[in-house]
């Protein structure tokens, strides 16, 4: 039975783990359910409950301090549409497992856009509802619910808006439910820091050699292409039943992130490109709590304040030219000569402030590209 060991335990190393182990939506008969694989995860952080995540010393597990919702990016190029495809496989797995399970910390719900003038792009004005809403015509968003908000929906100083249906997750209740769904199908999980892939092709587990890596780790090993883009948020215990995302005209965002499951609601946010700063700074929570209140006053509630439970700083893992999503093949001794067989690092991180949104659709990929190797070592293996 081929071993595939995966680097990291964040959403997408959990969902590229599930999916190797023949996770599927919708599920497939029980008896078709036998994986014919080992998945083994190993990985430096695990979801826990987000209470105890430490700021400081985590900093760089951004599947604990993203929001996280499904927004509408509509496609500019082929690198967008294809993201947005993965989003929408995203959306169809999610939607099956919220109806299944409902104890996964998955919401659905409705998303709504407000762009100010001097941040409305072509790609936004130019979106009729017929294409946003089409399903599947080649040009079609697929956007269920999909509706231009009229002028007098609009907020004060908001140019565009429309609303959908989408889906927000508790991120670490999500996550955790994924990892203890792998266990239960068999998969096994390591707490451990690794080096390089490379390093995992040496290793010998179970007795036997590692025949595959997915290299889920976020950041990437010392790949000169990543850099971090700083979110600070501000975790607050203020419901809201929908998820509101404001793009301003100075370049900022306004946006909030129910977080059912008692996760309260992340009221956002910054992105700061190569900004490592791991602080929190009081200034920024007021200013993203005034402008989140100026848009949306209803969050204030009947005390007519925000209850705040903690600030947010986290790092999302950004990579220039887009996420790595490729197999890179490696022999036995992982040098990439030719003097042994053929073994694959199937790359998938640098995916920046998309992780959750894409999620399945990476995973997807991920088995689709480790395929072939598999299936050259074991006849008739399907992922
Ligand atoms: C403020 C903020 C808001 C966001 N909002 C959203 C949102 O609304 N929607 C959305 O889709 N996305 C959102 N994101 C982005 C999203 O959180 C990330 O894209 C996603 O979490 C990346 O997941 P990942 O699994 O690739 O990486 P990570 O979650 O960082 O996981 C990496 C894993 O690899 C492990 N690892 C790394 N290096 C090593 C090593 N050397 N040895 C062993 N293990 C290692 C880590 O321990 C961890 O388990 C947001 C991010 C931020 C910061």
């Amino acid at each position: 039975m081929p071993h595939i060991v995966v680097i990291g335990a964040g959403v997408i190393g959990l969902s590229a783990a599930l999916r190797i182990l023949g996770e599927e939506e919708p599920p497939s008969p029980p008896q078709q359910q036998e994986t014919q694989n080992t998945v083994t995860i190993v990985a430096r952080d695990y979801p826990e409950g987000a209470e105890t995540v430490d700021g400081a010393s985590q900093i760089d597990f951004t599947s604990a301090w993203g929001g996280a919702h499904n927004r509408l990016v509509p496609p500019t190029d082929a690198a967008t549409r294809r993201e947005h495809g993965f989003a929408r496989r995203t959306f169809a797995r999610v939607r099956g497992v919220r109806a299944r399970h409902p104890e996964a910390g998955v919401t659905l719900l409705r998303g709504v856009e407000y762009l100010e003038a001097g941040a409305l792009a072509p790609a936004y004005r130019d979106l009729t509802e017929a294409r946003a809403r089409d399903e599947a015509g080649p040009d079609g968003l697929g956007m269920r619910g999909f509706r231009l908000l009229p002028p007098a929906e609009l907020p004060p100083g908001v140019a565009w808006g429309c609303e959908y249906d989408t889906w927000c997750v508790n991120p670490m209740v999500y996550c955790a439910w994924m990892l203890r769904r792998f266990a239960l199908r068999g998969g096994r999980a390591v707490r451990r820091a690794v080096r390089d892939p490379r390093e995992v092709l040496a290793w010998r587990l179970e007795g036997g050699p590692v025949d595959a890596v997915v290299n889920a780790s976020g950041q990437g090993f010392g790949d000169e292409r990543v850099f971090v883009t700083r979110g600070q948020t501000c975790l607050v215990a203020n419901p809201c039943p929908v998820t509101i995302t404001r793009q301003n005209s100075d370049g900022s965002w306004t946006f909030c992130v129910p977080r059912a499951f008692d996760g309260g609601t992340v009221i956002g946010g910054t992105k700061e490109p190569d900004n490592w700063d791991p602080h929190p700074s009081p200034a920024v929570r007021e200013a993203l709590l005034r402008r989140f209140a100026d848009t949306y006053p209803a969050i204030l509630g009947p005390e007519g304040r925000f209850a705040v439970i903690r600030d947010v700083v986290g790092r999302r893992p950004t990579r220039r030219g887009g996420m790595r999503l490729e197999a890179e093949v490696l022999d036995a001794d992982g040098d990439g000569d030719d003097d042994g067989a053929p073994r694959p690092v199937v790359h998938a991180y640098g995916l920046g402030g998309r992780g959750y949104e894409l999620s399945w659709g990476v995973a997807d990929e991920v088995a689709a590209l480790l395929q072939p190797y598999l299936e050259a070592k074991t006849p008739g293996a399907r992922l």
